[in-house]
């Protein structure tokens, strides 16, 4: 077993300059997933954060995935996969939401969930919260409930959080990065 109360995680988190393109500094968690002790740690702290119980974790594509699915296995509940647009096979329910030079789109199944039945989000990263906002409604659309949101990383200075927060949905973040 490994020790997860003092894992630093930010420390684990690498910073790439100009990736994707200049002036983005890319917050890569592919170091702390390489980390066992930091892995651990980030799946703790994600599956206590917010007060439960809940019925399923939805990840948002593609790194939410990752986390999701394990916050999954730790709270007992199944995943809930939340896809770019054209991925999923069966009948789908979809939101449109701005990007900074355009439009995107996010779905899942119709039939994923059962009305009323309590989903907890999770993603790597909340930035703008546009993605995260996006998730909520589609999952309101869908007819879940969504009892609270939890990020890996927040970027403070773009708002994400307050976002969401005024949606009425509990958010938490392990990390902030300027
Ligand atoms: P947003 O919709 O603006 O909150 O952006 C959140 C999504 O974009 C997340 O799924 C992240 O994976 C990705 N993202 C945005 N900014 C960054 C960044 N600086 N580093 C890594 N991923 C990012």
């Amino acid at each position: 077993m490994t020790d997860t109360a003092n894992a630093d995680l930010a420390a684990l988190i690498r910073t790439i300059p100009d990736f994707p393109k200049p002036g983005i500094q890319f917050r890569d968690i592919t170091t702390l997933l390489l980390n066992a002790e930091g892995l651990a740690a980030t799946i703790d702290r994600l599956a206590t954060m917010h007060d439960g119980p809940f019925d399923l974790v939805a990840g948002i594509e593609a790194r939410g995935f990752i986390f999701g699915a394990a916050v999954a296995q730790r709270l007992g509940t199944g995943l809930l996969l939340i896809r770019k647009n054209g991925k999923l096979p069966g009948r789908t329910v979809g939101v449109d939401y701005a990007l900074e030079y355009g439009e995107d789109r996010i779905e899942m199944h119709a039939d994923a969930v059962v009305p009323g039945c309590r989903v907890l989000l999770v993603d790597d990263l909340i930035a703008t919260g546009g993605t995260a906002l996006a998730a909520i409604r589609l999952l309101r659309k869908a007819g879940a409930m969504v009892g609270g949101a939890g990020f890996v990383i927040d970027l403070p200075d773009l708002g994400g959080v307050s976002k969401i927060e005024a949606e009425g949905v509990p958010v938490g973040a392990l990390v902030a990065f300027d």
